[in-house]
């Protein structure tokens, strides 16, 4: 997809500090971190939202759920973390490709869950 940010990370036309990555997704760090750890993994296919996902791109979205644990650990987020998943405008999404915030390495506190 011209123009999007993170499809020009996954191809390396852009840098990023990469944590992980297979066929399916690719896992950086955010560039202006809200959290001690803040990384985010990104499916390696461009759609917006989950309203806008196909059946192919739900199977890279379930592949990135079940890898997340494991780039969690690695990341040394033992004692837990919170995955926020913007959808639009309302929730103050910027970058209009899928993606997983991984949040942690503090205590994330109760604010908004
Ligand atoms: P959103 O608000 O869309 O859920 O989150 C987009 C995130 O992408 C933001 O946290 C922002 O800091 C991050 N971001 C935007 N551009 C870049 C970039 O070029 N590199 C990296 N590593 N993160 C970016
Ligand atoms: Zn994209």
């Amino acid at each position: 997809m011209e123009n999007c940010i993170f499809c020009k990370i996954i191809a390396g036309e852009i840098p990023s500090n990469k944590v992980y990555e297979d066929e399916d997704m690719l896992a950086f760090r955010d560039i202006n971190p809200q959290a001690k750890v803040h990384v985010l993994v990104v499916p390696k296919s461009h759609f917006a939202t989950l309203a806008e996902m196909s059946e192919a791109q739900s199977e890279l979205v379930r592949k990135c759920l079940v890898k997340i644990p494991a780039i969690a650990a690695s990341l040394g987020l033992a004692d837990g973390y919170r995955l926020i998943v913007n959808q639009g405008k309302d929730a103050g999404q910027t970058v209009h490709h899928l993606h997983i915030h991984i949040l942690g390495g503090q205590n994330m506190g109760e604010k908004m869950l």
